[in-house]
């Protein structure tokens, strides 16, 4: 195990062997090489194989979910009438809409608070290859406007989060493509860690965690680019294909993110799904995670982290297998540093 200190962040890496019969040479057994890294924030684990061609290599056809097939709630003929609005005393317009997005409150009861925000209501699918900045930047500026005020309602509550499912495979039940947000009294699971990790960090050392590992990446291989206060960079341990973070240097918590950062993590984002699109994804999850009302004393720095789910396709392989799904370590056949390097292309073109 080789454990290298950044900026007071540590990566941690295990060069392994693995001992398999090479199925070309008669069963002869070979030596193929095998890395284990260990996250740095939440200590979750990738496994880093050879040759396994994990990644898709034809583009998956999702020509037919563009027709609107049985009933939609968030398609235009739909929309108004069975969505609800927020109480008054919580959100005074009821609904929430900037340009073509909508935000309203989420008929399932998973969060103490929550809302689901439709990107666009006038059509019922957008492709991983159309989603412009300024349709991400409407449905989250509008997310966040919802969660400021849940936040200013009830001050009991602290923990928030704007996530998205993309698609069957990342849990989509809903092809119209939607986000949604989640506002408790008690934080996420990986929330809770990371918000302990930010608060030991600075009571050790005064600074932010987040803000560190920016540091620790900044002109290294896994950094991508920044977009005014926000730094893009591919984690050292991925939990999944093609993850991407943006740490949102000027904000503690999701209620402070300013309307700049929320404009470069909508370009972000944008970036980064049609980056998919040109590697041949087409499913994903997101997650914006903010720091509680302590995000400030603890150096707490909004995350988002981005990842491609298996592809739509007859032949499903998810991409939880027990390694993801039991042990919190993904098994992967791409690097980080790969992630960037195509990426940091992209986002010096743009
Ligand atoms: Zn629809």
């Amino acid at each position: 195990m080789v454990k290298t200190i950044r900026n007071g962040i540590s990566f941690t890496e295990s060069e392994l062997v693995a001992r398999v019969p090479d199925v070309g040479d008669g069963g002869k057994f070979v030596e193929v090489p095998l890395v284990q890294r260990i996250d740095p924030i939440f200590g979750s684990r990738a496994r880093f194989i050879e040759s396994s061609k994990l990644m898709p290599e034809t583009k998956p056809d999702t020509s037919e979910l563009n027709s609107s097939i049985g009933f939609c709630p968030f398609c235009p003929e739909n929309v108004d009438l069975v969505t609800f609005p927020f109480p008054d005393e919580i959100v005074p317009t009821g609904k929430i809409r900037f340009g073509k997005s909508l935000v309203v409150p989420n008929v399932m009861a998973y969060s103490s608070y929550s809302a689901v925000g439709v990107y666009d209501t006038t059509r019922h699918f957008i492709g991983i290859d159309e989603f412009s900045p300024e349709i991400i930047f409407d449905v989250l500026s509008a997310m966040l406007v919802h969660a400021r005020f849940v936040r200013t309602f009830d001050q009991e509550v602290q923990y928030s989060s704007v996530n998205a499912n993309y698609l069957w495979p990342s849990g989509s039940s809903l092809v119209h493509p939607h986000m949604q947000s989640s506002h408790d009294y008690v934080p996420l699971a990986k929330q809770a860690t990371l918000i302990d990790r930010c608060a030991a960090h600075h009571l050790e050392t005064g600074r932010s965690l987040l803000t560190d590992l920016v540091a620790a990446e900044l002109d290294g291989a896994r950094y991508i680019a920044s977009i005014g206060s926000v730094h893009f960079l591919a984690p050292y341990a991925p939990s999944g294909f093609r993850e991407v973070w943006a740490i949102v240097g000027d904000a503690t918590d999701l209620i402070d993110i300013s309307l700049d950062s929320t404009q470069a993590l909508a370009e972000g984002i944008a970036l980064v799904l049609s980056a998919y699109s040109k590697w041949n994804l087409a499913s994903f999850n997101f997650a914006l995670t903010g720091g509680g009302n302590f995000g400030a004393k603890n150096g707490f720095n909004p995350l988002l982290r981005i990842v491609a789910r298996s592809n739509p396709d007859i032949q499903y392989r998810s991409d939880v297998t027990y390694f993801e799904k039991m042990y919190d370590e993904a098994m992967l056949d791409l690097y980080p540093e790969n992630t960037a390097a195509d990426l940091r292309q992209m986002f010096d073109q743009a």
